[in-house]
């Protein structure tokens, strides 16, 4: 068995939480490759030693002296070394950093050392190989990360290493610059080594117990997601919901390896099982609820749009025109709905009008604002009769207008389009029939 553990900012912010990482990776001797994020926030009001790096570099940038500036940043890291007891001392590193950063290396670089140093540290820790991710991790000169150059090297520098810890978050072009992935990107690293070692399986341990069921901003304490596919979790972070980088997902995919989410302060808890496919039945008939506000419909209508061969091309041709994608497009004989982000399409919004008129002739075209859309996704609604059913009955009950349907042929989901006012109300009464009413 082999496992790629990936330890997030929370489970890595004291030497207190190291031990429990520590104490996590003894306990398995499949967990061989860890990938560690850097320090994060000790308590709410405390700063992730990755903003630390930002402004720090920034301060550099902009001429000032830095001195107080790296000296805290260091403390974070004398800390959890003090804290563990370790003979380590990262002085030089800091003497290069500093210098690096008056040099003006770049904040890509300057934020990269936040899990490079936690690696050394937690290297030494565990008594593993350190793998600066520079070696491994590929970006190309404009920056994008070169997923198979990647692979390849990876493969072949872990193939005869038994144990390692690997950085998160960064790796370098050909020639040696530092690249960073987006934020929250050691979820990536995470992700690659284990597409590269053909790892059983992917732990991704934070502090949280697994994905949701829903938002707990709006349903308090719901259920946790026992297993979820990838299908069905990229339509739930697509409409908000998130643990882990929506990036992480993809690498995994292409070579079905699962991922479980699981949680440092609670390592008995099972977590949430992202999977390919399963036979295991979802709890409930539907496995999340997520979704968003501040979306905005087109409504388009044209007497007898139906004989009309491209109405629907010519529409949507106007909006690529305008860099806006779309979201959604239910339609009826006469009608037309393009479904927007409202934000994306307000600046937007008096060019696309007249592109619409010109391409189309529309007899009349109106907008309405306002819009939330909420995702109902469950591979288990396939199986079900009645699930739209209910939940349109349960939002009536709510007193609920629904403004849009759209259910896609797959059955994983069914969206939902509200008022923005709705949206809270909503998506709690869909939990409630489908969850509450079935505990
Ligand atoms: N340390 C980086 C961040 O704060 C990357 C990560 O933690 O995944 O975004």
């Amino acid at each position: 068995m082999k496992k790629v553990v990936k330890f997030g900012g929370s489970s890595l912010a004291s030497a207190e939480q190291f031990r429990k990482v520590g104490d996590i990776i003894h306990a398995d001797a499949a967990r061989r490759y860890v990938v560690p994020s850097a320090p994060g926030k000790r308590s709410s009001n405390d700063t992730k030693v990755t903003d630390m790096l930002y402004d720090c570099y920034a301060a550099a940038a902009n001429g000032d002296d830095i001195t107080e500036k790296i000296d805290a940043i260091k403390s974070r890291y004398q800390e959890i070394i003090d804290g563990l007891g370790l003979q380590l001392t990262l002085d030089e590193e800091f003497s290069v950093i500093r210098a690096k950063f008056e040099e003006g290396a770049g904040s890509e670089y300057a934020a990269s050392r936040g899990e490079y140093l936690n690696g050394i540290v937690m290297a030494a820790f565990l008594g593993y190989e350190f793998i600066d991710a520079a070696e491994v991790i590929r970006f190309d000169e404009n920056g994008t990360f070169d997923a198979e150059t990647t692979n390849e090297q990876m493969s072949a520098r872990l193939e005869a290493v038994e144990r390692a810890v690997i950085p998160g978050f960064y790796g370098a072009t050909a020639d040696g610059t530092i690249r960073t992935f987006s934020r929250g990107g050691s979820d990536i690293t995470g992700s690659i080594v284990a597409r590269a070692v053909h790892a059983d399986l992917y732990e991704n341990w934070t502090d949280v117990s697994g994905f949701l069921v829903t938002d707990p901003h709006i349903v308090p304490n719901p259920e946790t997601i026992e297993t979820v596919t990838y299908r069905e979790l990229r339509e739930l972070s697509y409409m908000g919901a998130n643990v882990m980088h929506a990036d992480a997902i993809f690498p995994l995919r292409k070579e079905g390896i699962p991922i479980n989410i699981k949680n440092t302060n609670r390592p008995e808890d099972p977590g949430t099982l992202i999977v390919e496919s399963t036979c295991r039945q979802p709890k409930f008939t539907i496995t999340g609820i997520a979704g968003k506000k501040g979306f905005c419909a087109i409504n388009i209508e044209k007497a007898m749009m139906n004989t009309e061969i491209g109405f629907g091309r010519k529409v949507l041709q106007v909006f690529e025109e305008n860099g806006i994608s779309f979201e959604h497009v239910p339609s009826g004989i006469d009608t037309f709905t393009v479904i927007v982000h409202q934000t994306e399409f307000m600046e937007k919004e008096q060019r696309v009008i007249s592109g619409l008129h010109r391409a189309v002739q529309p007899d009349t075209l109106d907008l309405e604002s306002g819009l939330a859309l909420i995702a109902v996704v469950g591979r288990g609604m396939r199986a079900q009769r009645g699930t739209a059913g209910r939940i349109f009955s349960a939002l009536s009950h709510a007193h609920i207008n629904v403004k849009m349907i759209d259910q896609g042929s797959s059955e994983l989901n069914i969206i939902i389009g509200v008022r923005n006012e709705d949206f809270e109300a909503a998506v709690k009464a869909i939990y409630d029939i489908f969850v509450l009413t079935h505990l």
